[in-house]
């Protein structure tokens, strides 16, 4: 049996090996490495993918992130509601740009902002909501869309975790991830849903003015070489990146399948465990399982962890410590009790090995020696 993996990327690859070489020959031998003709065309084609009117391919997530603040004409001192119970990119944006994150609690099963808790943290000062699709799954858009109009909001998704995801509003209309606020961002960073061969990111938006304003000032806030309107950044995904993501794009639907063929296995094996709690499914909508996170409830999580790790399974804890208990973070006057539901979740989450090339054997072994660990 070859080691397990939280992530297998190489028989991934191993699988598709011909199309993407073909594709990274291609963008060699022309050499055009920046802004090559594959840069837009899997734009275009992303575009299509999640019916948008709109892509801007940049560097990663987290500048994709930065871009969409930046071209909201957020301003220093402005508040932007974010959920403590994410990664640090989608925080990390709103601080370097001299807005102040007003951290929010997630909900205890799906780990999405409380939407109902919005009212509270409203001031003056709020300029925009960041929800975060995490794990896989869309938060509650509606009632987040809502609260935004209703308060003349931004709202920007963070889709690194769930592209791919359909959302379902309560009219029956149907929409990707990323594509129902004012912008949307994604990581193409490799262990990503859809991931390249480096560093990788995308923009999402339905406003034409502002997805002008976005290549803008993803190219250094350019709109005419040489001519600079606003300040910018440099931000370009690499020709070599977006000829392997055309590649990966036409599988994305059946890797989404995969992942929640073995988050189904996992589900299944786990149904009415006492110590462990599965995700929890939203009506609204799909998951694509980033990752199979489950809630131990007996305060083993790490003991488990470590079991696992010596049965030479891996496991990853997603987040152990809430933003808002971050050093980092210090200065903008938190402390622990603030956001409780995040706090405890940072102590019970674990995410189990999930990915497109799962073998049916090497699950079957996980999940028997976490049903080992329980009965021991
Ligand atoms: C991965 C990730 C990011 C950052 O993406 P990078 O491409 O690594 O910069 C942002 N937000 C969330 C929720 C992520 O998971």
């Amino acid at each position: 049996m070859s080691k397990i993996q939280m992530v297998d990327l190489r028989s991934q690859y191993d699988k598709i090996k011909e199309e993407i070489d073909l594709g990274i020959q291609e963008v060699i031998d022309t050499t055009a490495f920046i802004n090559g003709p594959q840069v837009r065309a899997f734009a275009q084609e992303l575009a299509e993918y999640n019916q948008v009117a709109h892509v801007i391919p940049c560097a990663n997530g987290t500048d994709a992130l930065q871009i969409a603040m930046m071209a909201l004409d957020f301003k220093p001192g402005d508040e932007v509601i974010v959920p403590t119970f994410t990664y640090v990119a989608t925080v990390e944006v709103i601080a370097l740009l001299g807005l102040k994150p007003v951290f929010i609690d997630v909900t205890p099963d799906t780990y999405e902002l409380e939407s109902e808790l919005l009212e509270n943290y409203l001031t003056s000062k709020t300029v925009g909501i960041v929800p975060v699709h995490l794990y896989g799954q869309c938060s509650n858009m509606e009632a987040i869309l809502k609260f935004a109009t209703k308060h003349g909001l931004k709202v920007i998704e963070d889709t690194a975790q769930a592209i791919g995801a359909d959302y379902t509003f309560s009219d029956g209309k149907v929409a990707k991830a990323g594509t129902m606020g004012n912008v949307g961002t994604t990581s193409f960073f490799p262990s990503k849903n859809l991931g390249c061969f480096g560093d990788g990111g995308a923009i999402f938006t339905n406003d034409s003015e502002l997805a002008a304003k976005l290549q803008m000032i993803a190219n250094h806030g350019q709109s005419k070489k040489y001519y600079h309107d606003s300040i910018g950044v440099n931000s370009r995904l690499d020709t070599l990146q977006a000829a392997i993501l055309r590649v990966k794009l036409k599988h994305l639907n059946k890797y989404s399948e995969a992942r929640n063929s073995v988050a189904d296995k996992y589900d299944e094996a786990f149904l009415g465990h006492k110590q462990i709690q599965t995700p929890i499914r939203v009506k609204n909508s799909t998951h694509v399982f980033h990752q199979y996170t489950v809630q131990i409830k007996n305060g083993k999580r790490d003991d488990l962890k470590a079991y696992l790790q010596e049965k030479g399974v891996p496991s990853m804890v997603y987040y152990p410590v809430p933003l808002h208990l971050q050093t980092a973070y210090q200065t903008f006057g938190y402390k622990k009790g603030d956001f409780p539901i995040a706090e405890d979740l940072c102590t019970q989450v674990l995410s189990l090995p999930i990915h497109t090339e799962m073998k049916i054997e090497d699950q079957d072994y996980i999940i028997e020696n976490i049903k080992n660990f329980f009965n021991e």
